[in-house]
C-alpha cells in the first residue's frame, strides 16, 4: 500500500477525512498515489492558518517574498524533468507538453519574485492646497484558489505566484483528479521557506471543500479556473459573501482560414489548436471557419494530418496525443461525437480506441454550421467543427456568435484581414497565424463574456486581483 500523501496546513503535513486514488488515465493499473481528502475541519484549520500568518508575510520586506518566489521557480525548474513525468501521468498529456507547462510554471514563480519589489502606487496632485493624494495597493488577507485537472501545476503557479508576491496568505484546492502536482507544488514552497501558515492546500471534492472555501467569511477573495457551470455557483456565493472574485471558464474558440492563408501553416495552427493536448485546454480551436475557396484543400490536408496523428502512451516518446483525462470527460466527448451525427456532420474519427485507458480518436466535424449544439457549447475534448464561409465578414460574424470569449485567431496572408480581425474580435487574446492555444507566462491571460468575469490573470496586471487599492490624503498643516 502506498503511503498517502498529505494535505499542507500550517506549514504542517496533515492526514484527512478519506482518500482519493491518483490514476493514470493512459494506464488505469497504474496508481500514482493515495492523496488525503480534507474534510470541512481541515479547510477550517487552513484558513485560521492563514489568517493568523498573513499579518506577518504583508508586513515582511518585500525581498523576503521575492527571494521565496524567486528560490520556488528555481527549484520548479531544477525538477523539471522529474515533475513533468509526474504530470503526465496524472493529466495525461505528452512528455513534452507536461514539461512546458512545469517550465512555465516555474518561469511565473521567477517572474513574480521581481513583481514583489515592483508594486508600486501613484502620487497624485491634490485639488487643496497644501494636500497630496497617495494611491497605494495592499494585500486582501487570505485569497481561496480553486483550480481544474487540465494544468495542475501551471494554474496553480499562475494563481499562488501573483497571490503571494502581494502578500496575501493562501488556500488553494486542486481538482480531485490531479491532486499530485499541488501537492509537489506545496513541498516546493515549503523548501523555498514561505513561513508556516502562508501558503495551504487542502485536497478533496469542489462540492465539498471548494464550498467551504467560497463560504468562509474569513476568505478576503476567491480566483476559479473551471467549468462554467461552477463558476456560476461560485460567483453566487462570493456575491453572497460580498468576496471579490475572479473566474477563467470554458471556451468555443474560432479559428478563421482565409482564402489567402499559407495552407501548410494553418494546418499546422489548426491540428495543434484543435488535437494537441487531447484538445484539453480552454482555449483550444473548436471552430474551423473556413472560407470556401480554401475550404477543400485545408480539409483534405488536415484530415491526412489528423489521421496519423500518433495516439498513446504520453510517456512514449513517438507520442502526439495522450489519453482523455477520465472516463466521465471520455463519455462526455462520445455523446458529443453521437451528437454532432445526429444534426448531420460527417463525422472523421472520434471513436474511442480498443485498449486500456481514456484514449479517444481526434475527431472532425465536417458540414457543421454554427448554430449546431454541437458549434456553440464547450466539448473540453479532441473535437474541431469545421464551418464552411463565403467570406472574411461571414467569418467574423460566425467567429463572434458565441456565448464565449477567451482566444481566437485567423490564419490569412492579408494584413487587411488581419488587422480587422484584430480589432473585431470580441476574444480577450487574438492570433494571426498562430495557434488560438499557447500563449507567453508574463503577458495577460483571459477571456470576455462567458468565458472570464473580473481582472486579468499573469503578468503585471494579475496583481490587480490580489490587492486592494487605498487612497490616503494629507495635510502637513
Ligand atoms: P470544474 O468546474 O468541474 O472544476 C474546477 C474546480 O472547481 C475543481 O477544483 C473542482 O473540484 C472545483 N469545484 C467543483 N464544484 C465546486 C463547487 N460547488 N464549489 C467550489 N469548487 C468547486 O472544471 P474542470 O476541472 O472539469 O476543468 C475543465 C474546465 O475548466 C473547462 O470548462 C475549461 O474550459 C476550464 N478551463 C478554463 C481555463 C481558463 O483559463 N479560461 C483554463 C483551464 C481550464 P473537483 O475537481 O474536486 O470537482
Amino acid at each position: 500500500m502506498s503511503q498517502i500523501q498529505q494535505n499542507f496546513v500550517a506549514g504542517r503535513w496533515q492526514a484527512g477525512d478519506g482518500v482519493t486514488e491518483n490514476r493514470n488515465p493512459a494506464r488505469p493499473d497504474d496508481l500514482i498515489g493515495l492523496y488525503a481528502k480534507a474534510g470541512r475541519e481541515t479547510v477550517d484549520a487552513a484558513i485560521s492558518a492563514a489568517a493568523e500568518a498573513q499579518p506577518a508575510w504583508a508586513a515582511a520586506s518585500p525581498q523576503i517574498r521575492s527571494d521565496v518566489l524567486s528560490r520556488a521557480g528555481d527549484i520548479i525548474l531544477a525538477r523539471r524533468e522529474e515533475i513533468a513525468r509526474l504530470l503526465t501521468r496524472e493529466e495525461g498529456k505528452t512528455l513534452p507538453e507536461a514539461l512546458g507547462e512545469v517550465t512555465r510554471a516555474g518561469h511565473i514563480f521567477q517572474f513574480f519574485g521581481g513583481e514583489a519589489l515592483r508594486l508600486g502606487g501613484q502620487k497624485i496632485a491634490s485639488t487643496r492646497a497644501g494636500c497630496e493624494g497617495d494611491v497605494t495597493r495592499e494585500p486582501l488577507g487570505v485569497v481561496g484558489l480553486i483550480t481544474p485537472w487540465n494544468f495542475p501545476i501551471a494554474i496553480p503557479a499562475w494563481k499562488s505566484a501573483p497571490a503571494l508576491a502581494a502578500g496575501n496568505a493562501v488556500v488553494l484546492k486542486p481538482a480531485e483528479l490531479t491532486p499530485a502536482c499541488a501537492h509537489v507544488l506545496a513541498m516546493i514552497l515549503e523548501e523555498a521557506g514561505c513561513p508556516a501558515g502562508v501558503f495551504n492546500l487542502v485536497m478533496g471534492s469542489g462540492s465539498e471543500i471548494g464550498s467551504a472555501l467560497v463560504e468562509d467569511p474569513r476568505i478576503a477573495a476567491i480566483s476559479f479556473t473551471g467549468s462554467e457551470r461552477v463558476g456560476r455557483v461560485i460567483a453566487r456565493g462570493c456575491a453572497e459573501g460580498m468576496k471579490k472574485v475572479q473566474l477563467e471558464m470554458g471556451g468555443k474558440n474560432p479559428m478563421v482560414v482565409l482564402d489567402d492563408a499559407d495552407l501548410d501553416l494553418a494546418v499546422d495552427a489548426c491540428l495543434n489548436g484543435a488535437f494537441y493536448a487531447t484538445g484539453q485546454r480552454c482555449t483550444a480551436s473548436s471552430r474551423l471557419i473556413v472560407q470556401s475557396g480554401i475550404h477543400d484543400a485545408f480539409v483534405e490536408r488536415l484530415e491526412a494530418r489528423r489521421a496519423a496523428l500518433v495516439l498513446g502512451d504520453p510517456l512514449e516518446p513517438q507520442t502526439q496525443i495522450g489519453p482523455v483525462v477520465s472516463e466521465a470527460q471520455l463519455q462526455a466527448n462520445l455523446d458529443y461525437v453521437r451528437l454532432a451525427e445526429d444534426e448531420g456532420c460527417d463525422v472523421l474519427g472520434g471513436a474511442r480506441l480498443d485498449r486500456p485507458g481514456h484514449f479517444q480518436a481526434p475527431a472532425l466535424f465536417l458540414c457543421a454550421t454554427n448554430d449546431m449544439r454541437s458549434s456553440r457549447e464547450e466539448i473540453f475534448g479532441p473535437c474541431a467543427s469545421v464551418i464552411k464561409v463565403a467570406d472574411f465578414d461571414e467569418a467574423l460574424d460566425a467567429a463572434n456568435d458565441t456565448r464565449f470569449g477567451l482566444s481566437s485567431g485567423i490564419c490569412t496572408g492579408s494584413l487587411k484581414h488581419a488587422t480587422a480581425f484584430r480589432q473585431k474580435s470580441q476574444a480577450g487574446m487574438v492570433m494571426v497565424n498562430l495557434p488560438t492555444a499557447g500563449v507567453d507566462h508574463h503577458v495577460p491571460f483571459g477571456g470576455r463574456k462567458a468565458s472570464s468575469l473580473g481582472s486579468r490573470e499573469q503578468g503585471p496586471m494579475a496583481m490587480e486581483f490580489y490587492t486592494a487599492v487605498k487612497t490616503a490624503y494629507s495635510f502637513a498643516g
